[in-house]
């Protein structure tokens, strides 16, 4: 039988046809969880008069269970969303969390404040098969086996929660230092590249479950500018404390100041490291991570720019591994670059 675009397969046996005395039904394994779930809507089969009572039966709790579940998951014949489902969901939701619907009804965008007063937005796409959601989360928002609109918008409320600590933390981090990337980042981002001095920074990855624990630490800069500051970071270890905000772990760590912005104005220029090769401070967003190792050169590079400089000099370049070797563009001592993508 096919109901709401949906097939299901029955197989009746009747022993006494034409009465219903002593028949089995065996139904696939979609119809076994309906009436399952409608337990208490299914009937003793024997109990009906003919075949045609029997398929009445089952389905009217087809039909009751589509009606109470899963709605949004329904199309008609052309393949178009189920507008009144919908609806239908959004209105026990509540009007007030729809932020935005399209108008074929494939996508529609339910907002949400947290406990912090921050604004979080679940899109619900529902073109494909299966509806796909998408939340700004650390971590993926999974909403498997939930069937109704409202379950997955709990479920997401509920889960915004459960970062509050991250995101505290992330927002302490952005005050308190100064972060070259993400440029303007987004409550999914994990990560922040720091400031440390003028040629030397450092990108954390920060675990979203436990924010304030030590985190992953990648060094970027010349050789000589990192070393001390990545033994330091070695050997103090002991120091971090796991209630202090990041970036005071960090200075702590480190025995530095780390630099701010708005106190840098001034000197801005020193620390905006400007790539020597497009000239630009930011290449798709990220900034030069690349130092020329040699002192009195000190250069700046977006490892996409290097890479691609050390490998158009066929004649003075070789390669180890995946690694290229060359001379700077700048004062031509010997410079070393990984692939773009390898970081
Ligand atoms: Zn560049
Ligand atoms: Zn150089």
């Amino acid at each position: 039988m096919i109901l709401q675009d949906k097939d299901y397969l029955c197989h009746l046996s009747l022993p006494n046809y034409p009465s219903c005395t002593g028949c089995t039904i065996d139904v696939s394994w979609d119809l076994q969880i309906i009436f399952k779930k409608m337990s208490s809507k299914v009937c003793d089969f024997q109990q009906c008069s003919s075949i045609k009572e029997i398929v009445k039966e089952i389905t009217s709790i087809i039909e009751e269970y589509q009606k109470t579940h899963a709605v949004y998951l329904r199309k008609d014949q052309t393949g178009a969303a189920d507008y009144l489902g919908i609806l239908t969901e959004i209105e026990s939701i509540g009007w007030d969390k729809l932020e935005s619907i399209n108008s074929t009804f494939t996508e529609l965008k339910l907002k949400m404040c947290d406990s912090a007063d921050r604004q979080h937005i679940l899109t619900i796409k529902l073109g494909g098969n299966t509806p796909e959601f998408i939340a700004e989360f650390p971590r993926p928002f999974l909403s498997q086996g939930i069937s109704t609109l409202k379950d997955v918008y709990n479920l997401f409320s509920q889960e915004a929660e459960q970062y509050q600590e991250f995101w505290q933390a992330m927002d302490e981090l952005d005050s308190g230092c100064w972060i070259l990337e993400p440029e303007t980042p987004f409550l999914s981002d994990t990560y922040r590249k720091i400031a440390v001095t003028q040629n030397v920074s450092l990108k954390i990855d920060v675990e979203p479950k436990n924010p304030r624990s030590f985190p992953t630490i990648t060094w970027f800069g010349s050789e000589t500018g990192v070393f001390d500051f990545r033994e330091k970071a070695i050997d103090r270890l002991e120091v971090w404390e796991s209630n202090s905000p990041i970036h005071t772990n960090l200075e702590r760590l480190l025995e530095i100041n780390l630099p701010r912005k708005e106190d840098c104005q001034v000197s801005a220029e020193t620390y905006q490291s400007t790539c020597c090769i497009c000239y630009q401070e930011r290449l798709e967003g990220q900034v030069p991570s690349c130092t020329c190792d040699n002192p009195q050169c000190g250069q700046s590079f977006h490892i996409f720019c290097l890479y691609e400089w050390l490998r158009s000099l066929i004649q003075s370049t070789r390669k180890q591994g995946n690694k290229v070797f060359g001379t700077c563009p700048y004062c031509e001592q010997p410079i070393s670059c990984k692939p773009p993508d390898s970081n």
